[in-house]
């Protein structure tokens, strides 16, 4: 059999039985195998390098994203941050919103990131403007990554006249996905029944902001979670944020966990975010909001961790590098047992994958030849020293190089 390259020595993650050699053909993983023939293709020695299928970003917001210049960022609350960047967007260009996604997308990509959903905000006034933009990015980045668009009305659906004909809209241009933010419109219920009808409409995924705050006495989820079953969207629905499930007890939680998981509705946890929004009436012992995902799982619920916002009003950081957010995840929510510290790393790979449905994802014969190479040996390890991408393949082709740091001792 021939060959485009071989990989020898790869320790290739949740695969039990030692290193193996992976060859790659036409793009995709053609044979997995300990020994493979020598000098039949140019090869790499990984020498038991950790190799991941990439990683997976489910909620980030490229067209919002280096915005600091441009916004007050005094209050930190939530509210500010959507009043500044409803602002900032009148003056939003399909240029100026391309030129930004790149290079937040460029950033993503040089971290092992290789599919991502974003949303892209559409209301009567931006229209479609960075909706447009991002549809160009997603056809210029394919050689890398595999962007979902997931259009959604930050600034309220029912409550914003003419939002409902530009999101139509959209989903008529392709629009992948259609997100929701109920918290934004009074009859947050009715907002949900709006959105299922249209992800019914134009057969795709939903994918929602929803319950904010720390007072977990009303939780949209539950709405969520009913509309989820009676539309059939079990699995194909999912929760960002969801930070009241942080301020519940055991009890609590695991009741909305069963509920979840029984609806197939997924959850995404948004570290950074969440951490810098939440808590901002508290002047001492400032709670975290971050919701303990991992918990979540342990009842069924399908959780994956993602960066969300990066350099703008609702999160002032950012370098879309998914490993560092779970290792961010993993100290704030206390994670310290090995086993589970490994499974965390579940939660910006294969989690992820299977939220976005991507049913060829994963190191295995016939899938296309994505893969991400780190620089560790175990998943445990990955998440504790933040190991860092040494390069990447996308569809067997090379889409970046990151080389490890040494060390020039004197000689
Ligand atoms: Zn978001």
């Amino acid at each position: 059999m021939m060959f485009d390259l071989i990989l020898r020595n790869a320790r290739i993650v949740d695969r039990e039985s030692g290193l193996a050699d992976i060859g790659v053909s036409n793009g995709r993983f053609a044979v997995i195998e300990v020994g493979l023939p020598k000098g039949v293709a140019p090869k790499e020695d990984l020498n038991g390098r950790l190799v991941v299928p990439g990683f997976v970003e489910t909620h980030i917001h490229l067209d919002k994203s280096c915005l600091l210049g441009r916004c007050n960022c005094e209050k930190g609350t939530l509210e500010e941050a959507i009043g500044e960047v409803a602002k900032a967007k009148r003056g939003f260009t399909e240029e100026d919103v391309y030129q930004r996604a790149s290079q937040t997308l460029e950033k993503a990509i040089k971290n092992g990131t290789n599919q991502m959903r974003t949303h892209v905000e559409v209301d009567p006034r931006v229209g479609l403007t960075s909706f447009r933009a991002l549809k160009k990015l997603k056809q210029d980045y394919a050689w890398a990554i595999d962007l979902q668009l997931c259009v959604f009305p930050q600034e309220g659906l029912l409550d914003d006249s003419g939002c409902e004909d530009i999101m139509l809209q959209a989903l008529k241009e392709g629009a992948d996905v259609v997100g929701g933010a109920p918290y934004m419109d009074k009859d947050s219920h009715g907002q949900i029944a709006k959105i299922f009808a249209m992800a019914k409409q134009f057969d795709v995924d939903v994918d929602f902001h929803l319950d904010f705050g720390l007072d977990p006495a009303h939780l949209d989820l539950i709405e969520v979670c009913r509309l989820a079953e009676r539309s059939g969207w079990g699995g194909r629905t999912a929760i960002g944020h969801v930070t009241k499930l942080s301020a519940m007890s055991p009890q609590g939680l695991e009741a909305a966990a069963r509920r979840l998981a029984a609806a197939g509705v997924a959850v995404t946890v948004l570290p950074a975010t969440d951490l810098f929004l939440t808590g901002r009436d508290n002047d001492h012992n400032v709670p975290r909001g971050v919701t303990p995902a991992h918990r979540l799982r342990a009842f069924g619920v399908n959780c994956n961790i993602s960066t969300n916002n990066v350099l703008n009003p609702f999160t002032p950081f950012g370098d879309c590098s998914l490993i560092r957010m779970i290792n961010l995840y993993a100290n704030v929510t206390q994670v310290g047992v090995t086993s589970d510290l490994a499974s965390c790393l579940d939660m910006v790979t294969s989690a992820s994958a299977k939220l976005l449905n991507r049913k060829d994802y994963g190191i295995a014969v016939g899938h296309p030849a994505d893969l991400v190479v780190l620089d560790c040996e175990t998943k445990a390890e990955a998440v504790c020293e933040v190991a860092q991408p040494l390069f990447g393949l996308k569809s067997g082709i090379r889409t970046f190089n990151k080389p490890a740091a040494t060390l020039l001792r004197p000689i």
